[in-house]
C-alpha cells in the first residue's frame, strides 16, 4: 500500500515523501481513511509504529478543508492531550513539520514554560493545542484559553496519563468540549480502564489495533547481563568505550542514580548527561538536544524519558536498573528499534533485581537471552529474597504494589507515586508559572 491510496491531500502527500516515509505503517493503514471519514476511533498502538503521524495527518488535512482565513483571532479547533512534556514537544514538532505547507497554527501548552508567554500565543490564537493536561486547566481557571470550539480531541499515551493519575483532569476538561466532535484515543495497552474511558469519550468508535500487547519490537535484539551490583558501572563503561557506540540511551531507577551515574561517567571520559524530573524544562530540553546533536553520547535517564522519546536512529538502550513495572521495560527498549530500523537493548542485572527480570519475562512470555561470559565473576540470577509483598524498594523507598490488588490511594496501579512536586505534568501553582 501507498500513501496516495488513504485519501490524502497533495500537499501532505508532498510533505511526507519530503520526510522520506515511502510505506504507510499499519496503523497509519488502517486509522487514516478512518479519521478522515469522520470516526471516532480506539487504537492500540505502541510507541515507534508511527502513531503520530496516522493522527496528525487527518486532523491536519480536516482542519485545513475547512479552515476559515476571515475568522480572527483563530479558534482553538483541535486538542491533543499527552502524558509529558517531551511527548508534548515531539508530537508539536510532528505538527509542525507535517503541516509545513498548510495555513494551521498550533501551541504547546505545558508545565516548566512560561505562563505569560503561553497566555500572549493564546491571545493571539491557534487551530492546534499540544498540552499537558495541568498547565491547561491552569488557563482554563485563569480563563486564558477556551475549549468550546474544539472539534477534534486526541489523546495520546493514554495509558500512561491514567497511570500517572491524570484521569480526573481529563474528566474535567472534557466537560468543557463540545459534546459535538470527533475523538481519538491512542494507546499502547488497552486494558480495562482505557475501555472504560473510551465508553465515556468516544462516540462508536471503532477499535485499530496493531502491535500486539506488551510486545516488544521484533527488530530489537535483547540481552542480558547477570552482574554483580558494585561492577555494573565498570561493565557500562566498557561496553560504551569498547565498542565506541555514540548513542547510548540509559535507564536508571532514582533522580540521585541518574546524576550519580552522569558523574562517574564523565569521570571515565564519556561524554554523558542526566535527565530527570527534578531538573528543570530548561535543562530538560538542553539534555535531549544535545543527545540528539550528539554533543553527549549518553543519556542517563530515569522513566521519565521512557515514553515520548523519539530519537531517529537510536542504536542502544540499557538498562541499568531494571525498571520496578515490568511494563517499563517494553516502553524503554522502544526507545530503539523504532521506524524498522534495528536496535539492541541490554540489561545489566544483579542478583537484588533477579526478581524484577521474571516478572519482565513472565510479561514477555519468553526469556531474554543471557550473555554466558561477562568477563566478570558470574552470578546466580535464581531469585533468591524477592522483597516481601508491599515492602518498601530498598533505594526508592516506594511501596511494591505488584501483588496487592488495589493501590492504595496514595500511588497509581503501578506503585510509582502520583504526580508530585517534581512530576512532569505538573499542575502549575503560581511558583510553577515563574519558572
Ligand atoms: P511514532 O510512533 O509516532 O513515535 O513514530 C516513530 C517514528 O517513525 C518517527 O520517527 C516517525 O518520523 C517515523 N515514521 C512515521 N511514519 C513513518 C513511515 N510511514 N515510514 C517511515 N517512518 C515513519
Amino acid at each position: 500500500m501507498t500513501f496516495d491510496q488513504l485519501g490524502l491531500t497533495e500537499i501532505l502527500l508532498k510533505t511526507i515523501a519530503e520526510q522520506g516515509y515511502t510505506t504507510p505503517t499499519p496503523v497509519q493503514q488502517q486509522a487514516i481513511p478512518l479519521i478522515l471519514a469522520g470516526k471516532d476511533i480506539l487504537a492500540g498502538a505502541q510507541t515507534g509504529t508511527g502513531k503520530t503521524a496516522s493522527f496528525s495527518l487527518p486532523l491536519l488535512q480536516k482542519l485545513a478543508e475547512t479552515f476559515n482565513p476571515k475568522q480572527t483571532p483563530r479558534r482553538v479547533r483541535a486538542l491533543i492531550l499527552v502524558p509529558t512534556r517531551e511527548l508534548a514537544a515531539q508530537v508539536y514538532e510532528s505538527i509542525q513539520t507535517y503541516g509545513a505547507g498548510l495555513p494551521l497554527h498550533a501551541e504547546v501548552i505545558v508545565g516548566g514554560a512560561s505562563f505569560g508567554q503561553q497566555v500572549r500565543q493564546l491571545r493571539r490564537g491557534c487551530d492546534i493545542i499540544v498540552a499537558t493536561t495541568g498547565r491547561l486547566l491552569d488557563h482554563i481557571t485563569e480563563r486564558t484559553v477556551n475549549l468550546s470550539n474544539v472539534e477534534f480531541l486526541v489523546l495520546d499515551e493514554a495509558d500512561r496519563m491514567l497511570d500517572m493519575g491524570f484521569l480526573p483532569d481529563i474528566k474535567q476538561l472534557m466537560t468543557l468540549l463540545p459534546k459535538q466532535r470527533q475523538s481519538l484515543l491512542f494507546s499502547a495497552t488497552v486494558p480495562n480502564a482505557i475501555k472504560s474511558l473510551a465508553t465515556q469519550l468516544l462516540n462508536n468508535p471503532v477499535e485499530v489495533a496493531v502491535a500486539k500487547q506488551n510486545a516488544t519490537a521484533d527488530n530489537v535484539s535483547e540481552l542480558v547481563y547477570g552482574i554483580g551490583k558494585e561492577y555494573k558501572r565498570e561493565l557500562l563503561s566498557y561496553l560504551i568505550g569498547s565498542n565506541n557506540w555514540k548513542q547510548v540511551l540509559v535507564f536508571v531507577r532514582t533522580k540521585h542514580g541518574a546524576d550519580r551515574l552522569e558523574k562517574q561517567l564523565i569521570e571515565d571520559g564519556i561524554r554523558t548527561v542526566a535527565l530527570h524530573g527534578d531538573k528543570t524544562q530548561g535543562a530538560r530540553n538542553k539534555a535531549l538536544e544535545f543527545f540528539k546533536t550528539g554533543k553527549v553520547s549518553v543519556l542517563v535517564a530515569t522513566d521519565v524519558a521512557s515514553r515520548g522519546l523519539d530519537i531517529d536512529d537510536l542504536p542502544h538502550v540499557i538498562n541499568f536498573d531494571l525498571p520496578q513495572v515490568a511494563e517499563d521495560y517494553v516502553h524503554r527498549i522502544g526507545r530503539t528499534g523504532r521506524a524498522g530500523l534495528s536496535g539492541a537493548a541490554i540489561s545489566l542485572v544483579c542478583p537484588e533485581d533477579a526478581y524484577l527480570l521474571v516478572e519482565i519475562e513472565k510479561l514477555l512470555k519468553r526469556q531474554i537471552p543471557r550473555i554466558a561470559d561477562t568477563g566478570y565473576e558470574p552470578v546466580s540470577l535464581k531469585v533468591i529474597d524477592a522483597p516481601k509483598k508491599n515492602a518498601p524498594h530498598k533505594e526508592t523507598g516506594k511501596k511494591d504494589y505488584r501483588h496487592s490488588k488495589k493501590p492504595s490511594k496514595a500511588t497509581d496501579r503501578r506503585g510509582a507515586a502520583k504526580p508530585s512536586k517534581s512530576n512532569d505534568n505538573k499542575r502549575g501553582t503560581g511558583k510553577s508559572r515563574s519558572r
